[in-house]
């Protein structure tokens, strides 16, 4: 009956405690991307390289195709930032160019 009790009582309603987890996911998640825009590539675990399947471990390594051998990878909220950014630039080019 507490627990009843509880879920009753005039708190925020679950609607906007779920929207308040969202938005301050989203706030954490676009501020981890500031920080540290570059994350651990999940191929090659930020090694870089990658066990060749099928073949001798003496020369079973090869560069990650992923990372390009960085082993980080850009993180995907900070490749949306680029992208919008670079979609405006290149709308911006177009702009220009259109007027001359
Ligand atoms: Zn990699």
């Amino acid at each position: 009956m507490t627990l009843l009790a509880a879920s009753s009582s005039p708190a925020l309603p679950l609607t906007a405690v779920a929207a308040l987890t969202v938005l301050a996911a989203a706030c954490g998640y676009a501020l981890l991307c500031t920080v540290s825009p570059f994350a651990r590539c999940k191929k090659c675990e930020g090694n870089g390289k990658r066990r060749r399947s099928g073949t001798s471990p003496k020369r079973g390594w090869k560069t990650c195709r992923r990372c390009k051998g960085n082993g980080a990878r850009l993180r995907t909220g900070r490749r949306l930032f680029h992208a919008t950014r670079a979609t405006g630039q290149a709308a911006q080019r177009l702009h220009k160019a259109g007027t001359r």
